[in-house]
């Protein structure tokens, strides 16, 4: 019998709240440590906290997004734990009756589908850092107080690969939302691990969990790595310690960092400070009718609807920011999508890698790139000159109206023109036309690139391939 894996995800979200959850600090991420946190979020004597309603209404948002439940009145606690960037001693966190619970998410490995049950999401705030150079220690507090929400997961998932596809869906979520602006490496979207291993048909078993996993690649080898160790270890008759342990990525594998404490190591108790959040059913309608469209729905419009290639659907629905510029730039255009979207996967994409940009400062605007495919489409321009006014509106020359205007780029497409054209290559190439009179056809290319050539590419090649096959015959 060979082992099974198990899998648990609790995923720290945090929330783009321009200001903290229980007070009005910043939470801009960058500025100089300790300049950010304010008496709320160091606890000093005196002070109250004020719940940020922004935060509340995030939390109903993802609650609905995974047709969780909502709670209608939902409590926050003091988690009590000594640590040197927690200065008030305590995190204030929802404990019992968490906002969010009982949601789902669906997930895609491979070609099977597969939905993973989430137990719990709920509110809480986060503890400042820890910074450690060379001999000493120090503690930067900016990041107190900034609002999480910590998604908790069922132990549904039984690969490293379902862990990625889950935490990855999740991700993509939460930035469609516009929650969480998800950039891990700053730690807004961080990933605890737990993991145990069993024979099938066993009862789980001993879990670890690996704490602050910030990139996809990193909760794949945690995870692999966990479970190998789990394995050796069992197979070697011995026991797993149910313990917390860190994932180091240099050394590509996972250390104990303490054992595991249990919720009444906590002693959690009601915030005296804190009044319990109470939403309403009109709050709740509210904001179920601002959803956007979500990933899974805007995918299958893309496949249906709007007729693409679904590797097209899929890579234009990974980003937020991208299917939002796909979406406007379908409305401004009047030509098939599948067009509009070649061109968003290839001569967009290129040139943002190219330059190291994000869509949203392309200089090429959606309304823009519509109406170069538009031309291509009308005819006024070839799709190889459509590549010239792409670098030239890239390099804001201009709309690709007024590029075609000024470089004079429209397409040569007078049939007497390009009969003259055609007849002048005849005349120029007597060989080739002899080879492909005597069955050759391939020098067929070599004449329709002399015709190009003397329309300086604004003719259409089909065109010219047509006028060449009628001359020759
Ligand atoms: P805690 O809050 O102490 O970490 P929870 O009961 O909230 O404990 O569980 C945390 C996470 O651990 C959840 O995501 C859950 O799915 C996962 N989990 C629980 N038991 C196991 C197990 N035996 N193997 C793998 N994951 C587990
Ligand atoms: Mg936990």
């Amino acid at each position: 019998m060979t082992w099974e894996t198990v899998i648990g995800l609790e995923i720290h979200v945090q929330l783009a709240t321009a200001s903290k959850i229980f007070s009005s600090a910043s939470t801009a991420y960058g500025a100089p440590p300790n300049t950010q946190a304010c008496g709320v979020d160091l606890g000093l004597p005196g002070v109250l906290p004020v719940i940020n309603q922004t935060a509340v209404e995030m939390a109903i948002k993802l609650g609905l997004a995974i047709e969780a439940e909502i709670a209608v009145r939902s409590i926050f606690a003091r988690k009590n734990y000594f640590y040197p960037d927690l200065p008030k001693g305590y995190q204030i966190s929802q404990f019992e009756d968490p906002i969010v619970s009982n949601g789902k998410l669906s997930i895609n490995v491979g070609d099977h589908a597969k939905q993973i049950r989430i137990l719990r999401a709920h509110l809480e705030e986060d503890a400042g850092k820890s910074v450690h150079e060379v001999n000493h220690t120090g503690v930067d507090l900016n990041r107190a107080g900034t609002p999480l929400i910590e998604v908790v997961s069922e132990p549904d998932m039984t690969s490293a690969a379902e862990a990625v596809a889950y935490m990855r869906t999740l991700h993509l979520l939460v930035r469609t939302l516009e929650i969480c602006d998800g950039n891990m490496q700053e730690g807004s979207f961080r990933c605890d691990a737990n993991v145990s291993v069993r024979k099938p048909g066993e009862p789980l078993g001993t879990r670890t969990e690996t704490k602050n996993l910030n990139s996809f690649r990193f909760v794949e080898r945690a995870i692999d790595f966990e479970v190998e160790r789990q394995i050796d270890i069992l197979e070697a008759g011995g026991a797993i310690e149910q313990e917390t342990r860190l994932y180091d990525p240099d050394n590509d594998e996972t250390r104990t960092m303490r054992s595991k404490e249990d919720a009444h190591d906590y002693r959690y108790f009601p915030d005296p400070d804190l009044l319990p959040v109470v939403v309403s059913a009109e709050q709740i309608e509210k904001i179920r009718e601002q959803l956007p469209e979500l990933p899974p729905l805007r995918r299958q419009r893309y496949i249906d609807v709007l007729g693409l290639k679904t590797e097209d659907a899929d890579t234009l629905v990974s980003d937020p920011l991208v299917a939002a510029y796909f979406d406007t730039a379908v409305d401004a255009s009047n030509s098939e999508p599948a067009k509009v979207a070649n061109w968003v996967v290839g001569d967009l994409f290129g040139a943002l890698k190219k330059y190291d940009i994000e869509i949203d400062e392309s200089p090429i605007s959606a309304v823009y790139l519509a109406q170069l495919v538009d031309r291509i489409s009308d005819g006024t321009i070839s799709g190889k000159i459509a590549k010239t006014v792409f670098e030239a509106v890239w390099e804001r020359e201009g709309s690709p109206d007024e590029v075609i205007k000024n470089r004079g780029l429209t397409q040569v497409t007078d049939d007497s023109l390009i009969a003259s054209v055609v007849a002048e290559v005849i005349s120029e190439n007597p060989d080739q036309v002899e080879q492909f009179k005597a069955g050759k056809t391939k020098v067929m290319g070599f004449l329709v690139g002399q015709a190009m050539k003397k329309t300086k590419g604004q003719a259409n090649p089909k065109q010219i391939n047509e006028a060449l096959q009628k001359a020759l015959v």
